[in-house]
C-alpha cells in the first residue's frame, strides 16, 4: 500500500456553519470521519498544520506548508495538502518554486462544498487528489472535479461550480474516466535536480491590472514603498498607455531604482508578446521582462521567490526566462 501524508490546512472543505459564515472548524481526525473506505487503500497518516480560510493564508504559511511537504519526501509516496480554493492556486504556484524538483507527487485539492454536506465534492476530490498522490508521478498538482493539473498553470476561474478551476495553456496532466486516473505522462515536466527547500521569499510584489488611463505615479508610489518587485497585467497581446499618461517613463524610472517589472496579458488564455505592438515594443526598451503563458498566479508567485533568491536584475531575467517546474512554455 502506498504511503500518504494529508496535510489539512483548513478551506470550505474542512467548514461549518458559524454565525459569522461558513469557517474552518473540522480537524483532520474529523474529515478522515468522511472518508468511507479511503483510508483502506492506502497507508494515511494525517497532519493537521493549519486552520485558516485560505483567504488567511500568506508568505508564513506558504512556509510552513512547503516545509512540512519537503520533510515528507522520504517517509511517504506522495502527499495531498487540503486546503481552501481561493487561493489554492497561488499556493500550488509557489510550492512549484519552493520545492522544485520533489521527488514525489504533492497534490493540492478542497471543495466547493464542506465534507460534512451531503452533497459535498470533497469526497470525491480527496479520490482523485489520493489516486495521483500514489501514482509515482513527481511534482506539484491540483485535483479538483476528477481532473489532475499541474499546480502551476491551476487558475479558479468558478466561485461556485464544482470544475472550480482550469488548466491554463498547458494540458490537464490527469482525467478519472472509466479506465481509472488516466494519466498524461507528456504533461508532466521531468525533474532537473535534486530537491532543496528554497523557501525564501520577497514580499514586495505588487500586481497591477491596468486599466486605460491608471495614473503612472502609482509607480512613484511603489517605489516609496519600497516595492522591489511589480507584475503588470497588461492589455491584449502586450501594450501600456504612454499617450497623456506615460507609463513607459515611469518603467524607465522602475528599471533606475532597481525594480523588476514583469509584464503578462489580462487575458487568460495564450501568451503575451510584447514585440508586437509599439505600445509593448516602448516598454521593452525600459527593460521589463516578459511574462509570456504564465498565469498572473505562477508570475506572482515566482516574481516573489525570484527575489527571494537574488537582487541581480540579471539573474531575475535569466530564471524568469527558464522554466523552472513548467509554468511558462519555452
Ligand atoms: N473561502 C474558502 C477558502 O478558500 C473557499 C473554499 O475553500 O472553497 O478557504
Amino acid at each position: 500500500m502506498k504511503r500518504i501524508l494529508l496535510l489539512t490546512t483548513g478551506g470550505t472543505i474542512a467548514s461549518r456553519l458559524t454565525d459569522e459564515g461558513l469557517a474552518p472548524g473540522l480537524d483532520g481526525a474529523a474529515l478522515s470521519h468522511y472518508l468511507g473506505g479511503l483510508p483502506d487503500s492506502y497507508d494515511l497518516t494525517v497532519r493537521d498544520i493549519l486552520h485558516l480560510d485560505s483567504s488567511n493564508i500568506q508568505p508564513e504559511e506558504w512556509r510552513l506548508i512547503a516545509r512540512h511537504v519537503f520533510e515528507a519526501r522520504d517517509e511517504f509516496d506522495g502527499v495531498v495538502v487540503s486546503h481552501g480554493t481561493d487561493t489554492m492556486a497561488y499556493t500550488a504556484s509557489v510550492l512549484s518554486y519552493m520545492v522544485r524538483n520533489i521527488p514525489v507527487p504533492v497534490v493540492l485539492t478542497g471543495a466547493q462544498l464542506p465534507i460534512e454536506h451531503p452533497l459535498t465534492d470533497g469526497l470525491d476530490n480527496l479520490r482523485t487528489a489520493f489516486a495521483m498522490a500514489a501514482s509515482g508521478y513527481p511534482g506539484v498538482f491540483l485535483a479538483f472535479d476528477r481532473r489532475v493539473m499541474l499546480g502551476c498553470r491551476a487558475v479558479k476561474t468558478h466561485t461556485t461550480a464544482f470544475g472550480a478551476f482550469d488548466s491554463v495553456n498547458w494540458p490537464l496532466v490527469a482525467q478519472v474516466n472509466g479506465a481509472g486516473l488516466t494519466i498524461r505522462r507528456e504533461a508532466v515536466p521531468p525533474l532537473d535536480g535534486p530537491c532543496r527547500l528554497r523557501d525564501k521569499l520577497c514580499e514586495q510584489v505588487f500586481l497591477i491590472k491596468l486599466t486605460p488611463g491608471l495614473d503612472p505615479e502609482i509607480f512613484d508610489m511603489l517605489l516609496r514603498m519600497h516595492y522591489r518587485g511589480v507584475v503588470i497585467e497588461a492589455f491584449g497581446a502586450g501594450g501600456l498607455h504612454f499617450i497623456r499618461r506615460n507609463l513607459i517613463e515611469k518603467l524607465h524610472n522602475a528599471a533606475l531604482a532597481g525594480m523588476a517589472v514583469v509584464v503578462c496579458s489580462q487575458c487568460l488564455y495564450e501568451s503575451s508578446n510584447f514585440s508586437l505592438y509599439q505600445a509593448g515594443q516602448k516598454a521593452l526598451a525600459e527593460g521589463v521582462i516578459q511574462g509570456g503563458d504564465m498565469t498572473t498566479e505562477a508570475a506572482v508567485t515566482k516574481l516573489m521567490w525570484v527575489l527571494g533568491q537574488t537582487d541581480r536584475l540579471e539573474e531575475v531575467r535569466a530564471l524568469f526566462a527558464k522554466s523552472l517546474a513548467g509554468e511558462r512554455s519555452v
